[in-house]
């Protein structure tokens, strides 16, 4: 599914247009509502500038946090269209409701290139409801919808799925970005294809294993979900997170890797620490001896020596899930010699998952590859042939 039989942002004639962009400002905020990472905003910049540059009159929508359908005031979007202000150098408008009398007053003054905002779409129910009212109301709102909200395509919400049945619409160059890279790696990928996965939970990305045992040449497993793995095949993991009532499905897919000759490397030494804490004492150990009482929370020296001769000879790379818990100085030398590893690859290489693009950009490594994902679920799901309903649901060309 390579979704280029829908109409691009490009398609349509937008001059003069009042035009519903959704995007996904869903960033993260401290507890002064500072934005504390911004990409996503800036990802979407793009899109906002040709529609500026087309003299259309910018209707920008989006959800931030989880508000449950009322007005909150924490997960108002201010911060956002403060950001998007100074960044376009324009002001850029917020109305206090997101359908009713402020919005649309705010859009009645709204001149060609200029851009507002509606109020966080979930302060609404019927958003994530995908009710068709409030879907009409926001429709009636604009005369085209464009939608650059990667991140929720998975998700049939007003926003993304309802808002279609009432509207021209398209996808803007952030998705059109995004369904290219991730395309790459579903159709007919340099080989070898190397994909490596890390992260908490083995139960969080069932399917994406399976699925990606079925496309590359070789799969290696770090992070908080290896420790089931290693515990399928009898090692001890001591007080590593392993999921029990996964270690059947383990068995599973290392038996299809062997039917279907896929390369499975398993960590074969880690990084263990007596507690689950930042300043933790920590050692060495091989994968099938952690001592009683200690727990895995990075992999070792001879397995990052493995896993970069592999990188070193693959031609397509998906990386999803760090290989530690590189939220700690301590842990994060895995993930950090991991990614390293793919930007000397030379290498296509895409990145997924929300926490696994925060340890990129963290370590000063996002530039260095082909594609970082904004979307963590929804890339997820592309990867595993799934549809995305709110792409599906855009106009055919
Ligand atoms: P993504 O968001 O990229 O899909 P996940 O959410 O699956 O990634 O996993 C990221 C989290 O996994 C990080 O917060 C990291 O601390 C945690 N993690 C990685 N390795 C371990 C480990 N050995 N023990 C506990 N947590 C881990
Ligand atoms: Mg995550």
């Amino acid at each position: 599914m390579s979704y280029l039989n829908k109409l691009t942002v490009r398609d349509l004639d937008v001059e003069n247009k009042k035009v519903l962009l959704r995007c996904d400002f869903n960033v993260p905020l401290d507890n002064k509502h500072n934005i504390t990472d911004a990409k996503r905003i800036d990802e979407a910049l793009k899109t906002i500038e040709y529609l500026r540059e087309k003299n259309a009159k910018i209707i920008i929508c989006s959800h931030l946090g989880k508000p449950k359908g009322e007005y909150r005031k924490e997960f108002s979007l201010k911060p956002v269209a403060q950001y998007l202000s100074n960044k376009l150098g324009q002001e850029v408008k917020l109305s206090e409701d997101v359908v009713g009398d402020s919005a649309k007053k705010m859009i009645s003054e709204l001149n060609p290139s200029e851009v507002c905002m509606l109020e966080n779409l979930r302060f609404e129910v019927g958003e994530t409801s995908n009710d068709e009212e409030f879907s009409k109301k926001l429709a009636s709102l604009a005369d085209i919808y464009v939608n650059d909200a990667f991140g929720t395509c998975h998700r049939s919400h007003a926003s993304t799925v309802g808002v279609t049945k009432f509207l021209p619409s398209a996808y803007g160059f952030l998705i059109e970005k995004e369904i290219l890279a991730l395309s790459k790696l579903l159709d007919n990928p340099s080989r070898p294809f190397v994909a490596i996965l890390g992260g908490a939970k083995v139960s969080d990305k069932i399917d994406v294993i399976s699925s990606l045992l079925e496309k590359v040449d070789v799969l290696m497993v770090g992070g908080g979900m290896s420790y089931t793995f290693t515990n399928a095949l009898g090692y001890a993991v001591g007080d590593s997170i392993c999921e029990s009532d996964k270690i059947i499905f383990a068995k599973d897919m290392m038996a299809k890797a062997k039917e279907r000759d896929v390369k499975f490397l398993l960590p074969v030494d880690l990084k263990v620490g007596k507690e689950y804490k930042k300043d933790t004492e920590f050692k060495i150990t091989d994968a099938d001896k952690i001592p009683e009482g200690w727990m895995g929370l990075d992999i070792g020296p001879k397995t990052i020596r493995q896993f970069k001769e592999a990188i070193s000879q693959a031609k397509t790379v998906f990386w999803n899930g760090p290989m530690g818990v590189f939220e700690w100085d301590n842990f994060i030398e895995g993930t950090f010699e991991v990614g390293k590893a793919i930007a000397e690859s030379g290498a296509m290489s895409v990145i997924g998952g929300g926490d696994s693009a925060a340890a990129m950009e963290k370590l000063g490594l996002a530039g260095k590859m082909t594609h970082v994902s904004t979307g963590g679920g929804a890339s997820l799901e592309f990867l595993c042939g799934k549809s995305l309903p709110a792409i599906e649901a855009l106009q055919d060309r």
